[in-house]
């Protein structure tokens, strides 16, 4: 018989085919002369449900099997596809074949509650893929992960692999986690200094924050290029928005002014925004359910929406007009923290702002100044509910004002001899940005804290599983 997966079997009419269904037992309702069991192979999100009539005649080995089903326990069923009298399903099966390929006792198999904490299915993420939630959560994120691709193929954007491991720092500041082959207990007993050179790249390395770098040697070379690939940062930070470990999307193009990468950053938003309304439709009315009232309507309304530009100046206006509602008082000058960057986007403008030209200060050394000495073309990309889904940047393609700001920071141009070349050798202006894979499905799926939206989630002090 040929294997068939659940989300293509409740697509078949019912003409009394025969099926096998094979998958794990989410429920099992014992009445007098009818055993429902519902399945789930995660194909989609729905159960089939699997009838088994004893009136109907069942072998007498079949009542052995059906003792030892269990949620969570894994099946194969074989029966007869017929129309469902039950609401919410076209489809059921009228199953005569069961066998049990591995049981999952009640007493020990923790997943037993029909909904249990984030929290604690954090504690057992090998096993959290199994509720509705977390394989909704899985189904979205690979959507959207083909979307990325899909996005950027019609564009003109190639693929491109950037290195995880890597001797500069692209953001010119700290927080990278350290590669090494030394051995650190030997070398802390013996009180000596480190001596890189007999480190395995002969000096210090470190996992990549951003594969920007690299990416506009291949964008000033094909053109149009993006990364997506996983990036670390060694951020002591404790919110439900930062992972250690997080996948990031690096899309960056020569002859983009930061208006031709806005734009690109919404047309990229409102796409996948649009992709997952129709292809995820189930699991997004999941999550509207249980998760985030509202969410589709979020999502449909900015689709249709036109993001607002304001730049950081501005930006910074607004909120000293509102002073009084931060922790952090806002001056022109500072970061912006999560609090503004909230207000601003849901406060201030009600939608999605592009906020651009900050002080370079604050900003890394590569993007473009602008001709007041002050700023730089910068842009963050603020959401609603989430703040910074988006950072980029047009990139400072003039080699003397880049040569100038590298040193002004304290920084060795000759650490960045090859990223210099690009500026020697047929400079053009260009521009990209960064959008964190994890934000985008935290956005999406309306899911409040970002570990919940990555299979295994890294953070400080959270690696083992
Ligand atoms: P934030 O201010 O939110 O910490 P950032 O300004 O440090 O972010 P960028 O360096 O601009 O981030 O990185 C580009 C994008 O990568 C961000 O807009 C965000 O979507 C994502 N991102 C950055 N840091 C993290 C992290 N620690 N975990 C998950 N995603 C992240
Ligand atoms: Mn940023």
């Amino acid at each position: 018989m040929k294997m068939t997966l659940i989300k293509d079997m409740l697509r078949l009419r019912a003409e009394s085919q025969e099926v096998c269904v094979r998958g794990w037992v989410r429920t099992k309702r014992d009445l007098k002369n009818l055993v429902f069991i519902d399945v789930n192979d995660g194909s989609c999100f729905h159960n089939i449900q699997c009838t088994f009539d004893r009136e109907s005649g069942l072998k007498a080995d079949i009542e052995n099997e059906l003792n030892k089903v269990s949620t969570g326990a894994s099946v194969e069923i074989k029966g007869k596809l017929v129309p469902s009298p039950a609401s919410g399903q076209a489809v059921e099966v009228a199953a005569n074949e069961i066998t049990v390929i591995g049981e999952a006792p009640v007493d020990v198999y923790p997943l037993q509650k029909k909904r249990h904490s984030f929290e604690f299915l954090r504690e057992i993420a090998h096993l959290r893929a199994r509720t509705n939630t977390f394989g909704a959560v899985a189904r979205v994120g690979n959507k959207l992960a083909f979307g990325v691709h899909e996005f950027f193929q019609k564009n003109g954007f190639h693929y491109v692999h950037a290195p995880i491991i890597t001797t500069s720092d692209a953001e010119g500041a700290g927080s990278m986690f350290q590669v090494t082959t030394l051995d650190m207990e030997a070398l802390s007993k013996s009180g000596k200094p480190v001596d890189y050179t007999k480190d395995f790249f002969g000096k210090p390395s470190f996992l990549t924050v951003s594969g920007q770098l690299e990416a506009e040697t291949y964008a000033t070379a094909l053109s149009r290029v993006y990364t997506f690939g996983p990036t670390f940062r060694a951020e002591n930070s404790n919110t439900t928005r930062h992972l250690a470990e997080f996948w990031m999307i690096e899309p960056e193009a020569a002859f983009y002014h930061l208006e031709d990468n806005m734009d690109l950053a919404e047309d990229f938003l409102k796409f996948l925004f649009e992709k997952v309304l129709k292809e995820s439709a189930e699991d997004l009315n999941f999550f509207e359910a249980h998760v985030q009232k509202g969410i589709i309507e979020t999502l449909e309304s900015l689709v249709k929406s036109k993001f607002v530009h304001l730049t950081y100046t501005d930006a910074v206006k607004e909120l000293e007009k509102n002073k009084d509602a931060f922790e952090f008082k806002p001056f022109w000058g500072c970061d912006l923290q999560s609090e503004h960057e909230k207000f601003l986007t849901e406060k201030v403008i009600g939608g999605p702002v592009i906020v651009t030209d900050y002080p370079k200060e604050i900003k890394a050394f590569y993007m473009k100044q602008n001709d007041d000495g002050k700023t730089v073309r910068a842009m963050d990309v603020l959401v609603p509910r989430l703040g910074e889904i988006i950072g980029g940047s047009e990139r400072e393609e003039r080699y003397d004002v880049l040569e100038q700001r590298i040193k002004e920071l304290g920084m060795n141009p000759k650490d960045y001899w090859w990223y210099m070349d690009l500026r020697r050798f047929g400079t053009v202006p260009h521009s990209g940005f960064g959008l964190g894979f994890e934000r985008l499905i935290l956005y999406v799926t309306g899911m409040t804290n970002i570990r919940d939206v990555i299979p295994y989630p890294r953070a400080v002090g959270q690696a083992d599983f």
